[in-house]
């Protein structure tokens, strides 16, 4: 059982007579260091899968855990599984796919590693098998997540009425999910969890084995349990999901979670289903406690993106991850890793996410990822730094969200058109513009916010492949009108910006 496994209803779990099997699980130190994870995220995946061993063993299961400090620990899945074989004289391997194309190629290899018989099961954790998904992508030459969003809600029967129409009369209600919150509003937070002396443990492990990786690993708050994932669960229906809709797009500083969720942290894990996360959501819906805007934007994240997401990963891999197609190779700024930058939105970012290994959707896809979009940084980088930082990053959910979604290196195949904005944007969405140094206002120049003068220089630069997108005409309209004086301003003022960034040290990724 992977470490993010951790569900009772796992397939290889099913039909297993508790007195014929054993349950391995494994800490490595090559999955904590593959990249060079956040510490909060070592210790969170560390803590929950020592907790779940134990309500297995509670539950009549015979576990093998092996912990990272075990002198005879190889640092390796398949190390483990062979060592593992002959230590419990095995006679079978069962295991369920891994949700990353790497482990999944070193389960490939356990049968004629072990001389076992070794069943690779399906991850039907998910609502649309593999199978299904890339016949609808096999059928398809645009992949646009809308049209298999609607496919999914009718295969689960989510919000849908009973002569299989859509709930509230449409599919989706995003146009109804663009404000910024009042002042004074109230903000929800999660549930914060308190560390037991399991989580004191790991805390201690991965404070002394990985001390030098990015992110604070104290104060330490998250859901290690099901218990806990399901407590965070209702917490967020009763506390934030009523305004998780309309308020979806906004950021504020000192605010870290607004009426997002975080529930990405326990599905990811296995710790919730995603079926069970929508049917609370709904339930909510039908009690009159949340709006349909509401819910349906938070279902749609789940049975929809999520579910997209994953399919996308496996249809495209092993490419996927190599996709450059605006060959981008500038090396990702120092700043993403220090936070030492003047642009108070990306500042305050990366706090963040240093802080609690969690940025929510719009800082992830119009901060941090519009930035290194517009600035042409290498996807490979860009896509490593994500997979270090954030809590809920498994190369599945992590990969086309970044190369695909946030850097458009997949050349649309998730995208119909990049995700990048001028400073306004940021402004409208956000009370980061107030207090930064630079002006939003300002187009060029050096008290001119970068975002601006970025904006039209990534336009320039990708001109001949996005000029006849229909959905950027008016932005090259505008370009055209500016005439080419002012063209050449904000291209110099690009460039001079450009010239400043610090390329990260090496080793903040991988070691
Ligand atoms: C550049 C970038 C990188 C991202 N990296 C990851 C990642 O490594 N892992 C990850 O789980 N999500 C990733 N996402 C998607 C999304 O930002 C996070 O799932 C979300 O911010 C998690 O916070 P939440 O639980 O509060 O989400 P909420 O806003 O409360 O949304 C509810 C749930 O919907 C799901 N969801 C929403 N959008 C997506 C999406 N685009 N892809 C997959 N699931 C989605 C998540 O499970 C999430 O918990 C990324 C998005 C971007 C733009
Ligand atoms: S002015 Fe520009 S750099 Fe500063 S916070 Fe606003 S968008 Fe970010």
């Amino acid at each position: 059982m992977l470490g993010d496994q951790l569900s009772t209803a796992l397939a290889s779990l099913r039909d297993v007579g508790r007195p014929d099997a054993t349950v391995l699980m494994m800490e490595v130190w090559d999955e904590a260091t593959y990249v060079r994870h956040h510490k909060k995220k070592i210790a969170l995946i560390f803590s929950a899968m020592r907790h779940f061993a134990g309500e297995l063993r509670d539950a009549g299961w015979r576990v093998d855990y092996v912990t990272l400090d075990d002198p005879d620990n190889t640092g390796s899945f398949t190390g483990e599984v062979v060592r593992a074989a002959e230590r419990l004289d095995a006679s079978a391997i069962r295991t369920v796919a891994g949700g990353e194309y790497r482990v999944r190629q070193d389960q490939e290899t356990w049968e004629q590693r072990t001389g076992l018989p070794t069943d690779i099961l399906e991850d039907d954790r998910f609502v649309c098998p593999l199978a299904d998904f890339f016949t609808w992508a096999n059928a398809r030459s645009e992949h646009r997540m809308e049209y298999f969003y609607r496919d999914t809600r009718r295969r689960t029967g989510l919000l849908m009425t009973a002569d299989a129409k859509p709930a509230g009369g449409k599919w989706n209600f995003d146009h109804d999910n663009r404000d910024t919150p009042p002042r004074g509003v109230n903000y929800p937070s999660p549930e914060r969890f308190e560390p037991d002396t399991i989580t004191r443990d790991v805390l201690a492990l991965v404070g002394a084995r990985f001390g030098k990786h990015f992110g604070d690993l104290e104060p330490f708050a998250l859901p290690v349990t099901r218990a806990q994932a399901l407590v965070g669960l209702k917490h967020f229906v009763a506390t934030a999901l009523p305004d998780f809709g309309r308020y979806q797009d906004a950021m504020i500083a000192g605010q870290d979670y607004l009426f997002h969720s975080s529930l990405s942290l326990c599905l990811n894990l296995g710790l919730l289903s995603p079926i069970e996360v929508c049917e609370a959501a709904v339930a909510a819906y039908e009690r009159g406690d949340a709006p349909i805007n509401a819910v349906e934007g938070f279902v749609r994240q789940i049975i929809g993106w999520r579910e997209y997401i994953r399919g996308m990963y496996w249809w495209d891999m092993p490419q996927f991850a190599t996709r450059n197609a605006l060959k981008a190779t500038r090396p990702l700024p120092e700043f993403y890793w220090t936070g030492e930058t003047d642009m108070r939105c990306v500042a305050q970012s990366v706090d963040q996410t240093r802080r609690e290994a969690y940025a929510h959707h719009i800082q992830r896809l119009m901060v941090l990822g519009n930035f290194a979009l517009l600035a042409g940084i290498d996807p490979a980088q860009v896509s490593d730094w994500y997979l270090v930082v954030y809590f809920d990053a498994y190369e599945w959910a992590e990969l086309p969200n970044v190369v695909g979604m946030s850097q458009f290196a997949d050349g649309g195949m998730i995208a119909s058109k990049p995700y990048v904005s001028s400073g306004a944007y940021i402004d409208r969405m956000s009370d980061y513009c107030g207090r930064c140094r630079y002006d939003v206002k300002k187009k060029t120049g050096p008290d001119a916010c970068p975002f601006n003068a970025l904006y039209w220089d990534f336009l320039a630069r990708h001109e001949r492949r996005f000029r006849p997108n229909a959905r950027m005409r008016n932005m090259y309209g505008t370009w055209d009108r500016f005439g080419p004086e002012r063209q050449a301003e904000y291209r110099a003022s690009a460039t001079a910006f450009l010239d400043t960034l610090e390329p990260a040290a090496k080793g903040w990724a991988r070691g």
